[in-house]
């Protein structure tokens, strides 16, 4: 099978298993146990805190595990409610994910904000930021990289342009961890949240990062044991620091698979040989879509490495079911990115997302079956 699925899920390389594994052999809960195996395991998930911490540059205690991407957004967005008044203003993107943007719908509603389009322009980008932030804007969420378009943002533009007016920045780096390099010192953003299943680690793991001063505002959307200092019958006491956001039995071996899967990127392969191959296939896959009867969605100069696209008079499933059967793995359908699609007067494309695995002949392959499409559906009816 040729997996031009990346960007939904990726698989779980051997170093990371072997790591899990290792760990499951002393296994034990997390910061509860007196016993050796509770104690070992604790000392693993702090570690995976510690190195994923390392991975985005940020302190340990800023590292809040949760179950993905989706789960993190909420946490800021139910985090922030108490702050928020009417007529207050959440400005998202039009290229957002549905994770990044009906939490921030239903927030509006029940706060009675007003949630703010910024508009993507011909080539998929957002060229004016500033135009749709004023002094009732209070958030701004934007994707590092988009799903759907591929476009890469200008992030520290975004996070200037939203610092100047005091607005809380949220970027969903879902799509970027895994291909390029984070820094959310250098970013400057306030939020930023991610999962594990996109960058080698298991599913059921993900991660909040919010710089101290935020992440210590938010009120937990969940309450319940690990996360408090002292319960009486009638109340509880919680630390305000990031365990306040832990509660519960925490995704355990897949937290320490993503601290694994860190290693993995940065020692194991290495940001160097993952850019350089990516780049190079997507500069190969445009090149050859460019030269065929496909429409390319987006055409930003900065992109991660997957394209969306539509064969003229075919529907992406009939397309993603075609290439099925040549062996080859893409998405296709909406891809949790509704309002974009509406935008773009699409109901549906197909979405080819590569990584470092990936080789050129596997995107010639790809163009082989891709021109066969119109021919394989005639014969299909006859
Ligand atoms: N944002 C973006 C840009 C994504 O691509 C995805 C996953 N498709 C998500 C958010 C949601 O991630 P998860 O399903 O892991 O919570």
């Amino acid at each position: 099978m040729i997996y031009f699925d990346h960007a939904a899920s990726t698989c779980i390389p051997d170093y990371v298993w072997d790591v899990m594994r290792e760990a499951n052999d002393e296994y034990g809960n997390v910061h509860r146990g007196i016993h050796r195996y509770a104690e070992k395991t604790t000392a693993r998930y702090e570690t995976a805190r510690a190195k994923v911490a390392n991975f985005i540059n940020a302190e340990t205690d800023e590292v809040v595990f949760t179950s993905g991407t989706t789960e993190s957004i909420n946490m800021v967005a139910r985090g922030l409610e108490r702050y928020l008044k009417p007529g207050d203003e959440i400005a998202v993107t039009e290229m957002e994910h549905h994770s990044n943007l009906v939490p921030w719908q239903e927030l509006a509603n029940r706060t009675y904000a007003v949630l703010q389009t910024i508009p993507i322009d011909e080539k998929g980008e957002i060229p004016n930021v500033s135009n749709y932030l004023n002094d009732r804007t209070r958030i701004l969420a934007f994707p590092v990289v988009s799903n759907v378009l591929g476009t890469h943002n200008p992030v520290g533009h975004f996070v200037k342009v939203a610092a100047e007016r005091g607005v809380i920045t949220v970027a969903d780096a879902a799509q970027s961890v895994a291909h390029m390099p984070t820094d959310v010192k250098q970013m400057g953003v306030d939020f930023l949240a991610f999962s594990g299943h996109k960058m080698y680690a298991p599913s059921g793991v993900g991660v909040l990062y919010g710089r101290r001063d935020q992440l210590n505002r938010l009120e937990p959307m969940c309450y319940g044991g690990g996360m408090v200092s002292h319960v009486t019958q009638r109340s509880c006491v919680h630390p305000i620091n990031h365990k306040m956001l832990e509660a519960g039995t925490p995704p355990i071996l897949p937290a320490i698979g993503l601290g694994a899967a860190t290693d993995y990127i940065r020692f194991e392969q290495g940001w160097n040989r993952i850019q350089a191959i990516e780049k190079d296939l997507l500069a190969y896959a445009r090149l050859w879509l460019d030269s065929i009867e496909v429409k390319i969605l987006g055409q930003s100069e900065y992109c991660g490495p997957l394209i969306s696209f539509n064969v003229d008079g075919v529907h992406p499933h009939d397309v993603a079911a075609i290439l099925d059967e040549h062996g080859i793995a893409v998405r296709a359908g909406h891809h949790c990115a509704q309002p974009l699609h509406t935008k773009l007067g699409l109901n549906a494309s197909v979405r080819a997302s590569f990584n470092f695995t990936n080789m050129p002949f596997e995107i010639n392959d790809m163009i082989d079956a891709l021109v066969r499409v119109p021919d394989f559906l005639n014969r299909r009816k006859s």
